[in-house]
């Protein structure tokens, strides 16, 4: 992308959703790794570090709860093993998602699967001790099953069901083909398949009005959204399997930033204002 003003923002009236009363969004962070500005957006400086967080999103919902993304599992060192140079660097784990469900009291019955953004390493480890159905569709599997970096998907998804859900014409802000998971509206799965074949946004509308965009890798940093700015050239053609596609769901994103949360899966500050696990617990005890 050249010098590039920020894309107009979206006119249209947002979405209709009809999110019951009860529904709720939580993080759980379950760590982060070490990386430099400069390999996450283009004009970042080298010698900016920046902490990638590896943060699992929990959506309740009388229809049955999600993970979005599944974090750092117990075989992360494994996992981070198995990366080629560029994608290995010193991490550190804070807890699983399974252990903080464990540890909040979760009754875990209520997890109806783990919606991945993409089957990349870092968003998908922690399947490993997440013994529900993995929501997916049929081009991120077929990535997942070649690609050298779907090597970790190919291990940590071994047992699992796979819910495949299937994309409808329904466009939904900008994207052309999207999915309704509770047909309610509060929860919508949009393809924007760049970074890898099956890539998705998830859309999450609450009962108060609060809107997300949990974006996944169509940018690494909050930065990417806000200038906008794509990955530098060489991660592009390291980490994305269509850059022009990148770009332009990039560009949708962008057009929606004033008008929701925009959380780049590895952006530690985009989280901000989402309640952790302890305040659900807090709000089931009183
Ligand atoms: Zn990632």
């Amino acid at each position: 992308m050249k010098k590039r003003s920020t894309p107009p923002v979206w006119q249209a009236p947002l979405p209709e959703a009809t999110p019951p009363s009860d529904m709720a969004v939580y993080q759980l962070p379950t760590g982060s790794y070490e990386t430099r500005a400069s390999f996450a957006f283009k004009g970042g400086s080298f010698r900016d570090k920046r902490s990638f967080a590896a943060t699992a999103i929990l959506i309740t919902h009388p229809g049955g709860d999600f993970l979005v993304d599944a974090g750092f599992g117990a075989g992360i060192a494994a996992h981070v093993h198995a990366q080629p140079w560029f994608a290995r660097s010193p991490y550190q784990a804070t807890g699983t998602a399974s252990e903080q469900l464990d540890a909040s009291g979760y009754d875990r019955r209520r997890l109806r699967g783990v919606l991945i953004t993409h089957s990349h390493w870092d968003h998908v480890s922690g399947l490993d001790q997440l013994q529900v159905p993995i929501w997916t569709n049929a081009g991120e599997l077929r990535y997942a099953a070649q690609a050298r970096d779907g090597n970790v998907f190919r291990t940590v998804s071994e047992g699992h069901d796979i819910h495949e859900y299937e994309f409808g014409s329904a466009p939904y802000l900008g994207f052309p083909s999207s999915y309704d998971v509770h047909g309610d509206g509060s929860v919508i799965v949009a393809l924007a398949g760049g970074h890898t074949t099956g890539s998705v946004i998830v859309f999450v509308t609450l009962p108060t009005g609060k809107r997300y965009a949990f974006i996944g890798d169509v940018a690494w940093q909050l930065e990417g959204v806000r200038q906008p700015a794509e990955r530098p050239l060489l991660m592009r053609k390291l980490a994305d399997v269509d850059p022009g596609q990148v770009r332009e769901d990039l560009l949708r994103v962008a057009s929606l930033a004033g008008l929701m949360q925009v959380v780049p899966a590895h952006d530690l500050t985009a989280y901000e204002g989402i309640p952790g696990l302890a305040a659900r617990a807090a709000s089931s005890v009183s």
